[in-house]
């Protein structure tokens, strides 16, 4: 447990939850975008169901949905415009809440509920826009226009994450952590796909230790 609390504190997970700030940072250890989405706020502790504006904003920031400046700025937002930020945090719970249903349903081999997708095809709808080239000083490139204005475009990309791996289903391998009191999603990319942990920093050595103790006890 001590080297398990040394490991967090050095990797910079363990944090107060009481305390988020944009230094702190997100597990991202489910291998896909929505899969990762689904699992925070994914670090040691953490209340399954809480989200708050800060922890959202830490994992738009890890993922790169967002830029650290651009972080700094939403973070900012929760003072500046509160109705916006709430907006977009009910969103993300709400979708958050609704992937983790539909992934459990995947990795127990259920069906996935009608109602399950409504969140997804909620901000797949919001986010509609298009391409636009746009002259930056010295290049071209193409930059994504939302048809519509607001904060929801920053889901988009979790969206559209979460809408391929449901049309995937089972070739997804989606798994979900083998240590009970963790429950974090991933998908298995090894080669064996007989991957358990979700890390073996945080859970698979903790099992590792504790079967040590077993053996030596008995
Ligand atoms: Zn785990």
């Amino acid at each position: 447990m001590a080297l398990l609390t040394a490991v967090l504190e050095l990797t910079g997970y363990l944090r107060s939850p009481l305390l988020p700030d944009l230094a702190a940072h997100s597990l991202l250890l489910g291998g896909r975008l929505a899969i990762d989405f689904a699992n925070i706020p994914s670090y040691p502790g953490a209340p399954a169901h809480h989200l708050s504006w800060e922890e959202l904003i830490v994992f738009l920031r890890d993922s790169r949905i967002v830029s650290e400046d651009r972080g700094v700025n939403l973070l900012a937002l929760s003072g500046s415009d509160p109705d916006a930020a709430q907006t977009l945090l009910s969103r993300s719970v709400r979708l958050r809440d609704a992937l983790r249903k539909a992934f459990s349903a995947i990795v127990r081999k259920e069906p996935i509920a009608q109602e399950w997708s409504d969140p997804i095809n909620q901000i797949l709808r919001i986010t509609e826009g298009h391409d636009e080239l746009v002259f930056e000083g010295t290049s071209w490139k193409m930059e994504f226009k939302a048809r519509e204005g607001g904060l929801d475009w920053l889901l988009a990309a979790v969206a559209r994450s979460a809408a391929e791996i449901i049309v995937e289903g089972a070739r997804a391998r989606l798994r979900t952590c083998a240590n009970p009191a963790c429950g974090l999603f991933f998908s298995d990319k090894s080669r064996t796909h007989r991957r358990r942990w979700c890390s073996m920093a945080i859970c698979g050595n903790r099992h590792k230790v504790s079967s040590f103790a077993r053996r030596h006890a008995s």
